[in-house]
């Protein structure tokens, strides 16, 4: 029996063991392993999560039953304090000693804390562990009781800014302190910078760069931190995220080669300078580098494994460090190299400060080779991309098609299909899985769709990056096969939305876990808790108060958020049509909430600017003058705009605005896969813009004709005519099937546009169910939104009836304070968020 030690039981140290069971089949080896930790392996990637809500056992890489399975004793809280490398034993914490015939040391980093006078002051955390986050929150609950409201963090580099954001979800105001002269120096230009600076400046988040820390202020705990030229930074908490130190210390007090700056030397089997010792992951001083990112770590473990097996394979000579996240919701990717200036390389930048785009690409001057580029604010082309460098693909004759898109008017992405990479292509870098290995897993049928690959390649489990290139190269396989592909809804169904409206209907099940410990698999994910909840409303017609923690920030607040944090508030005002008396109670509202208050194309008022707090104040306000919810957070009718009609107009051939009223009262609060927008005019003159809605409505000379499936917004859609001068009645009729139609089988976030255009017979089709009943389900479809309608409730006002419902809008948990922090400035004599400067 060969006896293999593992010291560390991070995620490195945890996939040294997962591929070393996989390839040596157990019997001969006696894996045993050691962590400081309390706890078994985790995420330490998603440990973020933890602040939202995940428990540790969420966050875990495997089960306890895991390493009895595979025979793997597993000891937690023992730290390893000695190795004797004559003897081969090594010795821990609680005087005992074991002996190996391999050591893997895998005992990762610990957070850098630069030497600043002050840093071991109350108040002062990092950012590493699950224990660090208990103590982050417990600290920033204490001081928040005591009114503290400004907390800072050490490094604007990708940890720095996650770490911000968790401190901001703990109800502080954030500071990012970065001492270089722009946010995430290793991965960012100066203009990608201040992209992201601006982005995260919209969320209250404060960027302070070039700022060189003297020393914390305060007696005990810290009060400020006072930067060069006494500049002092009033907070009552700091997280320091300023880079890592690899925890080389075993290896230092065993003699092994470590170097100048840190780390234990490794050649390219990760042997250290002992023949029987590893070294894997973040300790592992590689090439003259630390690779702070779990896929190199991967990578080495795998080596490690197989060298111990006494298999061949190496490490590689260069480590990609490229990177694809979203911090604070600002999607971030840099890949190759990012900076790369020379007399033959062009740059090619495109930066779009209206919408907070700025793209990076950096090309040989003869226009054949990517070297690499940086994404801000849309990283969409970053697999296509990161492909096409890492395979020194051919680029297009205008290499700035890679981030403009084809100017030429064809289609597609700039990579072609995703099946005309090499087979050696490696799709998902945080587990090695290359393209072949994907494809060959549903050819050889080993796999017969998205999940089987992610199960039996690992593909995706690391970051989940590369999510959408697998399902691209999932259903491009499949499709080749001459398969039916399916567009699951997420990796936790195999089933579209379609698919689980029909099993939610017929089994009637009520809530998500039924359907998940039914149907599917973990613990759901932001995509399909969503999508589920809305299939529960609109066959139940359950409110947005039913399924709050399943439901997407805008239907759990019931409004919607804004630049600053605040929100909006929109009452229902069908039709356009509102009297002198409720137009006062709106201005009303909006002068003692101070709000800013503008009418939007749905002909209604938004009222933004409202505290979290405040909301079930002003819809008191609001209910008690006869407003209901307006549903402009959600994902159902907004409203149905309508002209001023026969009544006023002399063009009018019928009376539009009554009939808008009529549409809008009997759809409203019916929850759909997208929203809804609807438009009614009394003449083809077309006041209403009832044409650029996914349904319209034109008066004509014997009756109404009835358009479908337009859209405006980013991709406007003219809508298409679905039957010419039918009566009221008939319109009714047809609306209630197409709309029910639509709910029951458009994919989540469809819009009606696309959903036609996708449906296999587009519109002709679509008539012969709707309009013929071709389907025999006209009569089902009809009572079905009947009773939508039937059972509608205003939302806003089942929440002021039920105490229980109210507690979600309290800005602090527990607490019924304000979050006072939010700052506005004057706007054309109204105000607005202010910029952070
Ligand atoms: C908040 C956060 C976000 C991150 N996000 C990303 C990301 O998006 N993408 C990415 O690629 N990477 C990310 N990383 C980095 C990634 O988590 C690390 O690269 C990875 O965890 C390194 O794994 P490791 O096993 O080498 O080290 P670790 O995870 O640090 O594990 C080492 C373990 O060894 C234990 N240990 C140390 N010494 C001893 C001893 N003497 N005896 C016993 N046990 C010992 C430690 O307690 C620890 O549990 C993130 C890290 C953090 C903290
Ligand atoms: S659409 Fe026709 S009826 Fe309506 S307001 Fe315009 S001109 Fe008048
Ligand atoms: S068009 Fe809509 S989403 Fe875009 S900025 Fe204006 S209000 Fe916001």
């Amino acid at each position: 029996m060969i006896r293999v030690i593992v010291v560390g039981n991070g995620m490195v140290g945890y996939k040294f063991c997962e591929k070393f069971i996989a390839k040596s089949g157990q019997e001969k080896y006696q894996i045993t392993v050691f962590g400081e930790e309390p706890r078994r392996a985790y995420d330490r990637v998603h440990l973020s999560e933890y602040f939202g809500g995940k428990t540790a056992d969420d966050l875990s890489l495997s089960t306890s039953e895991w390493y009895a399975e595979n025979n793997i004793t597993l000891n937690t809280s023992e730290l390893i304090t000695d190795i004797n490398r004559e003897e081969k034993t090594i010795h821990t914490h609680l005087e005992k000693t074991h002996t190996y015939d391999y050591l893997v040391l895998a005992t990762g980093s610990s957070a850098f804390v630069p030497p600043i006078d002050g840093v071991e002051k109350e108040g002062v955390f990092v950012y590493r562990t699950i224990e660090d986050l208990d103590a982050i929150m417990a600290y920033a609950k204490k001081i928040k009781q005591k009114g503290a409201t400004e907390a800072a963090v050490l490094g604007g580099g990708l940890l720095g800014l996650e770490a911000a954001k968790a401190v901001r979800d703990l109800g502080l105001n954030p500071h990012v302190v970065e001492f270089a002269p722009r946010l995430m120096p290793r991965q960012l230009d100066k203009g990608a910078s201040d992209m992201l600076q601006s982005k995260i400046e919209e969320l209250n988040i404060g960027i302070h760069l070039n700022k060189a820390t003297q020393y914390i202020d305060g007696k005990e705990r810290i009060t400020g931190m006072m930067f060069a030229e006494d500049e002092l930074l009033k907070v009552d908490m700091l997280v320091i995220s300023a880079g890592i130190k690899p925890r080389d210390e075993l290896a230092r007090v065993s003699g092994l080669e470590v170097g100048l700056r840190g780390g234990v030397v490794v050649n390219n089997q990760m042997q250290t300078s002992d023949p029987s010792i590893f070294a894997i992951g973040e300790v592992a001083l590689y090439n003259q580098n630390i690779y702070g990112l779990v896929a190199p770590g991967y990578e080495m473990a795998d080596v490690a494994a197989e060298q111990i097996l006494n298999g061949s394979k190496t490490m590689r000579e260069t480590i990609d460090m490229s990177t694809q996240l979203k911090l604070i919701g600002v999607e971030v990717a840099s890949f190759g190299d990012p900076f790369v200036e020379n007399d033959a390389v062009t740059a090619i930048i495109y930066e779009n400060k209206l919408s907070g785009i700025y793209k990076r690409i950096n090309v040989t001057k003869d226009s054949k080779t990517l070297l690499g580029g940086i994404l801000v604010g849309d990283s969409s082309d970053y697999n296509s991309l990161f492909q096409i460098y890492s395979n020194a693909m051919a680029l297009p004759k205008n290499p700035e098609d890679l981030i403009l898109g084809s100017r030429d008017g064809s289609e597609g992405s700039s990579l072609g299909s995703v099946l005309d990479l090499p087979d050696t292509a490696v799709i998902c870098s945080c587990e090695n899985v290359t393209k072949g290995s994907i494809c060959c897993s549903l050819l050889d049928e080993t796999c017969s769709n998205f999940s089987d690959v992610v199960k039996h390649t690992k593909a995706t489990s690391g970051c989940g990056g590369c999510k959408p290139m697998v399902s691209d190269l999932v259903k491009a396989t499949q499709k080749s096969l001459g398969k039916e592909v399916k567009d699951v809804i997420c990796e936790h169904f195999s089933y579209t939305r379609q698919e689980l409206f029909d099993l939610v209907k017929i089994n009637k099940y009520e809530n998500f876990y039924e359907v998940i410990d039914h149907h599917g698999k973990g613990d759901g994910c932001e995509v399909c808790k969503p999508v589920i909840a809305s299939i529960f409303s609109s066959i139940y017609n359950d409110t947005a108060n039913k399924h709050v923690t399943t439901q997407d920030t805008n239907d759990r607040f019931l409004a919607n958020i804004q630049r600053n944090g605040t929100y909006s508030v929109v009452p229902r005002v069908a039709g356009g049509e509102i009297t002198a008396e409720k137009l006062i109670v709106i201005g009303e509202v909006a002068k003692q909430f101070d709000l800013y208050t503008k009418i939007t194309g749905a002909q209604r008022v938004d009222l933004f600017g409202a505290h979290l707090s405040d909301l079930p104040k002003i819809w008191k306000i609001l209910i008690d003058n006869g407003f209901e919810s307006g549903h402009a957070y959600g994902k159902s009718l907004r409203a149905v705009k309508s002209c001023v009609g026969n009544a006023w107009c002399r063009y009018g051939m019928d009376d539009s605005a009554g009939f808008a009223i009529e549409l809008e009262n009997r759809y409203k609060g019916i929850r759909s896969p997208h929203k809804l927008k609807g438009g009614v005019s009394a003449c083809i003159r077309e006041c209403a813009e009832a044409r650029g809605k996914d349904f319209g409505l034109i008066a004509v000379e014997g009756g109404w004709n009835l358009y479908i499936a337009g859209n405006g917004g980013a991709n406007p859609k003219h809508a298409v005519l679905l039957a010419e001068k039918i009566d009221k009645e008939t319109v009714i009729k047809y609306m209630d099937r197409y709309l029910m139609y639509y709910i029951r089988t458009a994919g989540p976030l469809v819009r009606t546009a696309t959903w036609l255009e996708k449906l296999d017979g587009g519109l002709e089709y679509l008539k012969e169910v709707i309009i013929e009943d071709s389907l025999g389900i006209c009569e089902t479809l009809e009572a079905e939104m009947q009773t939508l309608v039937n059972t509608f409730e205003c939302e806003w006002k089942q929440v002021l009836e039920k105490p229980r419902l109210l507690k979600r809008f309290n800005h602090f948990v527990n607490s019924e304070e304000k979050d006072d922090n939010v700052v506005f400035v004057p706007l054309r004599d109204q105000k607005a968020p202010k910029a952070w400067s």
